[in-house]
């Protein structure tokens, strides 16, 4: 993925997308309890979603089955609602939602996108390892687009286009026009996982639609994401919202503040000061360089403002 500085191009699917009410959301995976981190995450997709007087959804992604920690669902719902951070809707689970991607995954083969693979972790090391170390990539190098060689089906790959129109761009509202070559950089990439999950890439793209969001706004983490996640929505005939990835969250050793690397949870007993960090992280601070707000209410309002000035959002 690269940033493409000075360039205008922009997502015309997204400018589409955008003229539609806002709907915006949060999209926690369930593996353990918030950290600051994903407050920062879920305040900005609540704080746009408030500046442009939209929706605000929480979509708990406990599709990774192994990954979900029982729990931590209601965990998160009950720290949200403690951070004054309400959805405007029911909350949804990904995983009563399977249907929708089963019928997403049909739609693809039905147009002859997706095929088996039976290759090992290891057997795509191998090849990748095996090439030109010099034009060695990371992308899946389509051994099994040409059919299975007698190996047992493991996932499902979709397949990207070869030459330019490989080529995914878009505007991202914080990080500016992005770019990124599916066929060089990331290769045929899997919708349904060896372990019979459907992967996140697909999830995403048909929850977001199905939820008619516009507006995604997230974690620079999922930058690397957001083209292959547009090539699905063009395959499968969806929107195109706007994205907006904020700024990740480094721990002393610039690693990404994570449940996996034990990230401390969120002090629900002292809210308002977190949240003030958390605004902090994202360059919103006061005129008077400090936050004299002592009531959530107050916060809010004036995070929202601030927000609303630096995305140039007017103000509803
Ligand atoms: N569930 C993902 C995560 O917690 C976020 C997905 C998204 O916002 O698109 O990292």
């Amino acid at each position: 993925m690269t940033a493409q500085a000075g360039q205008t191009a922009a997502a015309t699917a997204g400018r589409a997308a955008s003229r539609a009410p806002y709907r915006g959301r949060f999209a926690p995976s369930p593996t353990g309890p918030l950290h600051f981190g994903s407050l920062v995450g879920a305040l900005a997709s609540w704080l746009d979603a408030r500046a442009h007087g939209g929706a605000w959804l929480v979509r708990i992604e406990d599709i990774d089955g192994p990954r979900t920690v029982p729990g931590a669902d209601r965990e998160i719902l009950a720290t949200l609602e403690r951070f004054g951070m309400r959805p405007d809707e029911p909350p949804v689970w990904q995983s009563t939602r399977t249907a929708l991607y089963a019928r997403a995954f049909a739609q693809l083969s039905a147009t002859g996108l997706v095929y088996p693979c039976g290759c090992t972790r290891k057997e795509i090391a191998d090849s990748l390892a095996n090439r030109n170390a010099r034009h060695a990539t990371l992308a899946y190098p389509g051994t099994c687009r040409g059919g299975l060689a007698g190996k047992p089906a493991r996932a499902w790959r979709v397949r990207v286009p070869d030459g330019p129109a490989a080529i995914v761009s878009f505007e991202d509202r914080w990080q500016g026009v992005q770019q990124q070559d599916l066929a060089t950089e990331v290769g045929d990439f899997v919708v349904k996982r060896a372990d019979g999950q459907w992967a996140y890439q697909l999830a995403v793209v048909v929850d977001d639609a199905d939820q008619g969001i516009t507006h995604v706004v997230r974690g620079a983490d999922l930058l690397d994401s957001t083209a292959r996640q547009i090539y699905l929505q063009r395959c499968l005939g969806l929107p195109e919202p706007t994205y907006l990835h904020v700024p990740l969250v480094t721990d002393a050793n610039g690693e990404k503040l994570s449940k996996q690397t034990g990230a401390a949870p969120l002090d629900a007993g002292r809210p308002l000061s977190a949240l003030q960090d958390a605004a902090r992280h994202l360059g919103l601070v006061p005129a008077s360089g400090n936050w004299n707000a002592t009531t959530l209410a107050a916060f809010q309002e004036e995070a929202t403002t601030l927000w609303a000035g630096r995305f140039g959002v007017p103000r509803r």
